[in-house]
């Protein structure tokens, strides 16, 4: 496949190898082992002197697939698919980090990539020290002769602030370390990390890769040293937290729409954070589209639109808040997000409902802030379901 196909191409045909059938859509394939012609064979195959397929927690023909063609998405080497994006984390320290190792890591980070951080790791004696996703300055200052890792998420959940990829990994690179961004919020088919600098990316493929709330997967894309040779594909393997081929199979077909899935995501939450900045009773929007976003020049530089996901703060607190989420007949009041269904978070009392007072107030998480990640349904639906609380 050459890499001078457009997106949208990729997002089909990368990665396709056809079986013995011929086959026109990518095959399922639901096995745990492969079986070798002969002992030579088996020999040959486990000492690696032969490529092929040997047990499916190593690798499986469709996660192969799903693998090479988010690749060609991200303009990556290499491709390693894991059970979720937790794993893919997981996957990228395990086989990079080692004791006494330092990480400098936004602030602004999923809860889970927190608490892993925080609470599992430092077990480990790999330290993190979390500074500002937007000030460069800090992650120079945390930089200490240990930090081998810097790790961000941009945009940030859930007020949407944006780090520079290209100056942040000229500051890792000065320091010889790698930098990770976690790609979720954009996908390849906005923002590609590695044409930026970074050294690594990380999905959720539970999110808009899928794109369709079914299942978890997650992956971690760079150049084939770091992920091959560079111990993450060796965790993985040796560990066990592979994606599972149907998993695979069912994020493979989510990629063919993701092109066109992003831009609608994207123009339908640019109207509807449009509609809420001229609203009397929205006191603030956060999103990376809108004029008024404090790091807009710098978003519409580095990603092709603003995204799907847009926060706001009503004007009365958490009472205010609440009463437009239990108002919504339309939205879903869950946490995931890039699913063609809108979903509506109130992230004071959910995703950060355990951190205290003073830790939100810090984040800029406020009682009234709320957070959509915008659908495909019509904008307009949205907006007359968003009104029924909002008024
Ligand atoms: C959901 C999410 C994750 C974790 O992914 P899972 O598939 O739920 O394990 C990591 N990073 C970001 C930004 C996310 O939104």
């Amino acid at each position: 496949m050459t890499s001078d196909l457009d997106l949208e191409t990729l997002a089909i045909h990368a990665g396709i190898h056809r079986s013995q059938f011929n086959e026109h859509s990518e095959p399922l394939y639901l096995t745990s082992s492969f079986v070798f012609d002969s002992a030579a064979q088996a020999a040959a195959r486990f000492s690696g002197e032969e490529p092929g397929n040997i047990y499916s927690r190593f690798t499986n023909p469709t996660v192969t697939v799903m693998q090479e063609r988010l690749a060609a998405l991200e303009g990556a080497e290499a491709c390693i698919a894991t059970a979720s994006g937790m794993s893919a984390i997981l996957a990228c320290v395990m086989g990079l980090l080692s004791a006494g190792d330092h990480v400098v890591a936004s602030r602004s980070l999923f809860g889970s990539t927190v608490n892993l951080f925080t609470n599992i790791l430092n077990r480990f004696k790999i330290e993190t020290t979390f500074v500002s996703a937007t000030e460069p300055g800090e992650w120079q200052a945390a930089v200490n002769p240990s930090t081998r890792m810097f790790f961000l998420e941009t945009p940030s959940n859930p007020l949407t602030e944006i780090s520079d990829i290209a100056a942040l990994a000229a500051i890792a690179h000065q320091n010889q370390a790698w930098l990770v961004v976690d790609n979720c919020f954009c996908t390849p088919a906005l923002q590609q990390p590695l044409k930026l600098g970074a050294d690594l990316v990380i999905h959720s493929a539970t999110k808009y890769l899928d794109g369709q709330g079914r299942v978890l997967g997650g992956a971690v894309l760079g150049n084939r040293d770091l992920i091959m040779e560079g111990g993450i594909f060796g965790f993985l393997r040796t560990a066990g937290p592979t994606l599972s081929a149907f998993n695979a199979w069912v994020i493979l077909k989510g990629l063919e729409t993701l092109g066109i899935r992003m831009q609608a995501h994207s123009a339908h939450a640019l109207e509807i954070a449009q509609w809420l900045e001229a609203h009397p009773n929205v006191a603030r929007v956060f999103y990376p589209g809108l004029p008024s976003h404090p790091q807009h020049r710098l978003a519409m530089r580095q990603q092709k639109t603003g995204g799907g996901i847009v926060s706001f703060e009503v004007k009365g607190g958490r009472e205010m808040a609440w009463r437009v989420v239990d108002a919504t007949k339309l939205l879903s009041i869950t946490a995931n997000l890039g699913d063609t269904k809108s979903t509506l978070t109130h992230p004071a009392t959910t995703t950060h409902g355990r951190i205290s007072q003073q830790a939100r107030d810090a984040a800029g998480i406020s009682d009234g802030l709320l957070r959509i990640a915008v659908g495909l349904e019509s904008p307009a639906d949205i907006r007359t379901d968003l009104a029924r609380g909002l008024g």
